[in-house]
């Protein structure tokens, strides 16, 4: 499980974590299924409300310790 610490969404695991694109320009978007992506664009898994991968936080998913 993975969660982003700034907005609190959850993933599942990492490939329930959308791929985002960030441009040369410092501009960062959704990678669109389907679209060729242009060169001169990083790739990268992240939260798609925070557009950063900065928060993401590997989380344990069996804890029954407390
Ligand atoms: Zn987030």
């Amino acid at each position: 499980m993975v969660r982003c610490n700034n907005c609190g969404k959850i993933f599942a695991n990492e490939n329930d974590i959308p791929l985002l694109v960030e441009w040369k320009n410092g501009e960062t978007k959704l990678l669109e299924v389907g679209k060729f992506t242009k060169p001169g664009g990083e790739t990268f898994r992240g939260c798609p409300h925070c557009m950063t991968d900065a928060y993401l936080m590997d989380m344990e998913e069996s804890k029954n310790e407390s």
